[in-house]
């Protein structure tokens, strides 16, 4: 080969790995509203774990839940958990359920209908003696707390969100004005999540019930349909407990919520999982240059939300991402967008 012929040659194949390269350029990069690129997200909740009335979340719903895959989030009343109970909680958590914070006795610190003091309430106690104690039981920090009746003062949830662990908060208020209840957006308070709980003839239920699993099934379509985040409140399951499921209502929810996932569509998390998601979203935002997409990591809530998540990115073929060295796996989504999870705190993505 002359030296023309060899320079001709090497041309020849830079244009091409050029050619390549500009076929895969990514031109936008944003981060979806909820893991997966899924349209809503939803949260299973059982409260009053270790009372003696819900033997039903033991007997029927975790094990309908595992069987398909989903995750249960458990408001334990740590006063009456015996220490068989602190092992189970102790496997559930090690299985990715998560424990939260239903105070030390259940006493509550506003009746229930009159909204009058409970004599003898103490925010510290009931609050932070049992944080301790599940601290000590299992070795588990709460990170989320849902007060017994969804009741709460400003004082109190004044001083949950003073405590350095807790990342979010069950709505609770001091007066009833429907504001607990809902649906929750991106954008939303972490400390104020709205919920609907359940009752079986729907009376203060945002729903009313119908075919089995209804009023279950409508609020986890109401986060699908308005890309938002459902969080539902249960207690126990065909058992004693306060507006118990029926045991039909309960697998005809749990078999949808499967298929929904299986669809895509929904992502079910407990919800320190989802708070962390919809943080990191909010204060570690990512941006596109030529070949990286980098994460602003400098707002100290990013660094203490941070956690993976689903970026979207738009290329008319798929482009090779890597993190540390690492390759991360990359998803079609059809229409030019390609699914990368990754988290922020682990730097730089390249692209190439
Ligand atoms: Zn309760």
């Amino acid at each position: 080969m002359t030296h023309k012929r060899i320079l001709l040659a090497m041309l020849a194949a830079l244009g091409a790995l050029w050619a390549g390269s500009a076929c895969a350029a990514v031109d936008a990069v944003s981060i979806t509203p909820w893991r997966g690129d899924a349209r809503g997200a939803h949260t299973i909740a059982h409260d009053d774990y270790c009372s003696p009335g819900v033997a039903g979340i033991e007997k029927y719903a975790l094990p309908i839940l595992e069987a398909r895959g989903l995750k249960a989030a458990l408001g334990v009343i740590a006063k009456e958990c015996k220490p068989a109970d602190w092992a189970r909680l102790k496997e559930l958590i090690a299985k990715g359920h998560e424990p939260f914070n239903h105070t030390l006795t259940h006493s509550g610190e506003l009746e229930a209908g009159t909204l009058k003091p409970v004599a003898g309430w103490d925010a510290r106690r009931e609050i932070l003696d049992a944080h301790a104690l599940m601290k000590t039981q299992t070795g588990y920090t709460y990170t989320f707390i849902g007060y017994p009746y969804d009741l709460a003062t400003p004082e109190t949830r004044k001083l949950v969100k003073e405590q350095p662990d807790y990342l979010g908060a069950r709505a609770g208020k001091h007066i009833y004005d429907g504001s607990m209840a809902g649906l929750n957006y991106p954008d939303d308070d972490a400390y104020f999540v709205k919920w609907d709980v359940y009752w079986t003839d729907g009376k203060w239920s945002l729903y009313k019930p119908g075919a089995a699993g209804s009023i279950l099934i409508q609020h986890t379509e109401a986060a699908i349909n308005s890309g938002s985040w459902s969080f539902r409140t249960m207690h126990g399951v065909a058992d004693g407990s306060w507006e118990a499921v029926p045991l039909a209502e309960y697998t005809a929810y749990a078999d949808y919520l499967k298929q929904q996932v299986d669809a895509g569509k929904l992502w079910v998390a407990t919800p320190t999982d989802i708070i962390r998601y919809r943080e990191t979203r909010r204060y570690c935002p990512a941006t596109l240059t030529d070949k990286e997409i980098r994460f602003d990591t400098s707002a100290p809530d990013c660094k203490r939300y941070a956690t993976r998540v689903t970026l979207a990115l738009t290329a008319s073929v798929a482009p090779k991402v890597s993190q540390n060295g690492k390759t991360l796996a990359v998803k079609a989504a059809g229409d030019k967008r390609w699914l990368v999870d990754a988290s922020p705190l682990d730097g730089v993505l390249k692209l190439d």
